[in-house]
């Protein structure tokens, strides 16, 4: 079977599913302070199907996202399946099966994910200074709840483990140099992510992004940064401190973008594939799986789709029309 590709010859090999849109936190960069509209989500089973059907087409990761994934009843079970599906490349590999989350409920389900069949996580985490971190996220006491499933999650064998931080001018720029530190200490790959306009309030403007320049020299104030060199397909641009203890990476889509090098789609809660963050609309998968579409014919569909992902995204240009849906209802 031919790999899926789009017509700007990129690969498509990476899925992202969002198994729900509800979240129980409410970070200033992604969410307004009330709970909001939701458009819910779908049984397993139907994810598992497109997950299925799309693995046969060339998909070889597949990211559980959100909302907050681990507030979905069943997750572990729905990872054993994902981990039971084999890529068609003869050698009857696995998928590559990662989760991002904010880690709330980290603690008790590291493990149980781990023996399903989960590869690795990666988790929200925009403070280390616990006060802080309840202003961003609007929720009381959330931080010992996630350092204690950033460690359960090494623990359990999860690795790497990544801890993502998004910077917004303003709220935690005087955070780069302790998440260096805590990079250090917890043995955790953490990853500066530049601010996008996809939060729910509408506030985002280029000054309010602390950029890939700006993370590394303030960085390289605590210690000398190494780069690590950067391999085409990958988002982050990678550094290790000068003495070889800990890693950083930075995610810059605003001031270097990578959309050249986009190999993902994603799922959303409610069964629409999205072809770019930044897309204007969406197709709606699971309607092809509702009036009973063949295999078949659900790969032709998603080609279909695929075919017309966006060459890049248009952020901060004259042209940029807002996306369609805001991050927590895309699936981040
Ligand atoms: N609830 C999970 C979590 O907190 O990781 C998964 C969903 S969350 C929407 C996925 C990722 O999107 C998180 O790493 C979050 O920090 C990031 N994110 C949300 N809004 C963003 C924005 N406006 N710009 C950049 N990243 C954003």
């Amino acid at each position: 079977m031919a790999a899926l590709h789009d017509k700007f010859g990129r690969a498509i090999t990476d899925l992202r599913i969002s198994i729900t849109d509800r979240c129980n936190y409410k970070c200033v960069y992604c969410r307004t302070g009330n709970e909001g509209a939701l458009y819910g989500d779908l049984p397993f089973a139907d994810y598992l199907r497109m997950a299925r059907v799309l693995v046969g087409m060339g998909i070889t990761k597949v990211r559980l996202t959100g909302g907050e994934p681990l507030l979905r009843n069943g997750v572990v079970q729905f990872v054993r399946e994902l981990a039971k599906l084999r890529m068609p490349n003869g050698n009857g590999d696995g998928l590559d099966i990662a989760l991002t989350t904010n880690g709330h409920l980290l603690a008790d389900l590291a493990q149980p994910l781990k023996d399903a069949g989960l590869t690795r996580v990666t988790v929200s985490m925009d403070a280390v200074d616990p006060d802080l971190f309840a202003r961003i996220t609007r929720v009381p006491n959330g931080y010992d709840h996630v350092l204690a499933g950033i460690r359960a999650a090494r623990r359990a064998g999860l690795w790497p483990v990544k801890v993502n931080c998004v910077l917004m001018r303003g709220f935690n720029e005087d955070q780069i140099i302790p998440f260096g530190m805590f990079a250090r200490e917890e043995g955790v790959t953490v990853r500066f992510i530049e601010f996008m306009p996809l939060e729910e309030d509408r506030v985002w403007a280029p000054s309010t992004v602390v950029s890939l320049d700006e993370i590394r020299a303030r960085m390289a104030e605590y210690r000398p940064l190494v780069e690590i060199p950067h391999v085409r397909s990958e988002t982050a641009r990678r550094y290790r401190f000068d003495d070889g203890v800990g890693e950083i990476g930075i995610i810059a889509p605003v001031s270097h973008p990578f959309c050249g090098h986009c190999s993902r789609i994603r799922i959303t809660s409610d069964g629409k594939i999205r072809t770019c963050l930044f897309s204007v609309w969406d197709h709606d998968l699971y309607a092809q799986i509702r009036r009973g579409t063949s295999d078949e014919e659900l790969e032709e569909f998603i080609r279909g789709v695929v075919a017309k992902k966006e060459e890049r995204h248009h952020i901060g240009e004259p042209d940029f029309v807002p996306a369609s849906r805001t991050m927590v209802h895309i699936g981040g």
